[in-house]
């Protein structure tokens, strides 16, 4: 057991104390984009407290802005809650408070704490003053309640275009937290709404929606990012100006992690510029891209938990979440043999027209993967880079002359090569030592076990290779343009290697590694005729190798 972070103390006391009976958590995303791997982090938070302390999580969609929000993102939104493993009590939306909120704000009205003004938003920040100096007051400020009620239902009505007034909380212009300087509580804006259409031509502020929407719910702990933290007195004002249930707002720190931008914004803009292919594109760390890409959602609760939560900003090093996929995969993936870079290896003393169907393990980590029969023949394909005609010291591989066994089949020597007429190597000739068949009790050493596919059952599937998105280790620090700041080797594509035929069937949602290249997943693409792979993450673990004895896992 992990100690407890702040959170799960405050819940605890608070379940101890009798101030809630059951916890009632929320995850409120605005539908203006895909999730991403910061979403995760507050998804496994607010469901994993309620399901700890055996509470409940409503999904709020926080749809109070009627321009950026459209229902293919909440389609997504749902998909992605699901697939991370997730199920919500209740599905609500911001929009479905409309009239409760629109109460709540004439209520503040009569109560002589709200009031429409006229001035334009310039005025109106010209008069917020600044951190070290108070504002101003508008000069409509003091309206009457009559006339405050009349103006908001004029507004309400669509009288006025947009801009032309709003509704301000009366709170104080003089106060440190500039949240509280008579804060914008409705603006004017003619425009169709994702659900309502076109009810409504006045919209609440995000400040006046999220704590009135958290009390009506019941909402117990409203967990949110620390950038909302300069907001809780308001969120605490509101709440105690309409004397409804006392939602409680939390913050943490978000997520950031190195060589990523996780700000819907900045995504959006890679999708429209055209620098990835999509939303999910499997090097998006949205968490479309990354279920393209073949993480599992076990890695990334599992990620989530590492991570854990706290008050201080950091950024966290992607080699923390590739750490964890390649921990997950390597128990569940299916090994199989791929050759990237194929090169002929012709074994001459093997009887032509004749195949073996040899027996390999599916997954050594887990014995009730059990094996699979794997064609052998007298062609095969090997990897380009595992031939050296002239070894560089270090070199262990195949040259002339050496022995290297051929995984789970048998020990092979080479003897020479066929070159074309430039003088390429375009096959290597080895001779085949049948008593070291693996399995086996042949004492024959050698220093490499290389991969191999049978060349006449071999299937041509075109493979993904990703690197990282940006080039950059803070990208979201940098002033220049985004674009300039992207990896041009991100992805590499190899149009025809060669896959062992169990592969032509694979579909999306299946994990394998593939031999000594990775771990790999169909992409949605594929097809039988043209299986097409995503590399998830390669084999090599730079993260754990880093760390200090007895960290990580
Ligand atoms: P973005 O800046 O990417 O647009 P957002 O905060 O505007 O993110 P929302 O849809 O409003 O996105 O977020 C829904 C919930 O997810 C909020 O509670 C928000 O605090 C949380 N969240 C968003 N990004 C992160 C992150 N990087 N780390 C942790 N939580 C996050
Ligand atoms: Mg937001």
């Amino acid at each position: 057991m992990s100690a407890k972070n702040f959170l799960e103390e405050i819940i605890e006391a608070d379940l101890k104390s009798g101030r809630h009976q059951r916890i009632v958590t929320r995850f409120p995303p605005e539908p203006n984009g895909y999730l991403h791997i910061g979403h995760a982090k507050s998804i496994h938070l607010n469901f994993g407290l309620a399901d700890k302390y055996g509470g409940i999580t409503n999904l709020r969609f926080d749809d109070t802005n009627p321009t950026t929000e459209e229902t293919e993102y909440v389609e997504s939104i749902k998909r992605d809650i699901r697939w991370l493993g997730y199920e919500w009590e209740n599905e609500f939306y911001a929009s479905d408070y409309f009239e409760r909120l629109y109460e709540f704000a004439e209520k503040l009205i009569r109560k002589g704490l709200a009031y429409v003004d006229d001035s334009t938003s310039e005025e109106i920040a010209a008069m917020k003053g600044t951190p070290t100096s108070p504002g101003i007051n508008s000069p409509y400020r003091n309206r009457s309640v009559e006339e405050n009620l009349d103006l908001f239902r004029r507004m309400r009505a669509g009288e006025f275009p947009d801009g032309m007034r709003v509704l301000r909380a009366k709170i104080d212009m003089a106060s440190p937290n500039m949240h509280l300087r008579d804060p914008v509580m409705y603006r004017i804006k003619h425009e169709a709404h994702h659900r309502t259409g076109t009810d409504w031509c006045i919209y609440p502020m995000y400040d006046f929606a999220h704590g009135q929407c958290d009390s009506l719910e019941g909402i117990t702990h409203s967990i949110c990012t620390m950038e909302f933290e300069v907001h809780r007195p308001l969120y605490e004002w509101f709440i105690e100006q309409l004397e409804i249930f006392p939602s409680r707002q939390y913050e943490f720190a978000r997520l950031n992690l190195s060589y990523t931008v996780l700000s819907k914004r900045k995504l959006l803009q890679l999708v429209n510029e055209g620098h990835v292919s999509g939303w999910d594109d499997p090097r998006m760390p949205t968490l479309s891209g990354l279920r393209r890409r073949g993480y599992t959602p076990e890695a990334i609760r599992e990620f989530c938990e590492r991570i854990g939560v706290a008050r201080r900003d950091n950024v966290v090093d992607v080699g923390l979440l590739e750490y964890c996929i390649r921990e997950d995969l390597n128990r569940r993936a299916q090994r199989r043999m791929v050759v990237l870079s194929p090169l002929k290896l012709i074994l001459t003393n093997y009887p032509e027209g004749q195949t073996e169907w040899l027996p390999l393990e599916n997954n050594p980590e887990d014995a009730s993967a059990g094996m699979r029969e794997v064609p052998f023949s007298r062609e095969l394909y090997m990897e380009q880079e595992d031939f050296m005609e002239m070894p560089v010291k270090g070199f262990l591989r195949m040259a002339p002359g050496r022995l290297v066994r051929l995984k789970g089949a048998y020990v092979v020597r080479c003897d020479d090569v066929v070159k074309d007429e430039k003088g390429a190597v375009v096959a290597v000739r080895a001779t085949y030592l049948p008593e070291t068949r693996s399995g086996g009790a042949s004492e024959v050493k050698v220093k490499s076990t290389l991969h191999w596919v049978c060349a006449a059952h071999a299937v041509p599937v075109k493979v993904l290779l990703y690197d990282r998105l940006f080039q950059v280790e803070h990208p979201a620090a940098q002033d220049e343009p985004l674009h300039t700041l992207l990896n041009p080797q991100s992805l590499a594509i190899v149009e025809q290697a060669m896959a062992e035929p169990s592969l032509r069937q694979a579909a999306p949602g299946e994990y394998f590694q593939f031999l000594r290249k990775g771990y790999f997943t169909p992409d949605l693409t594929t097809t039988p005729d043209r299986p097409v792979f995503n590399r998830t993450v390669t084999l090599k673990d730079h993260w754990a190798a880093k760390q200090p004895a007895g960290a990580g896992s």
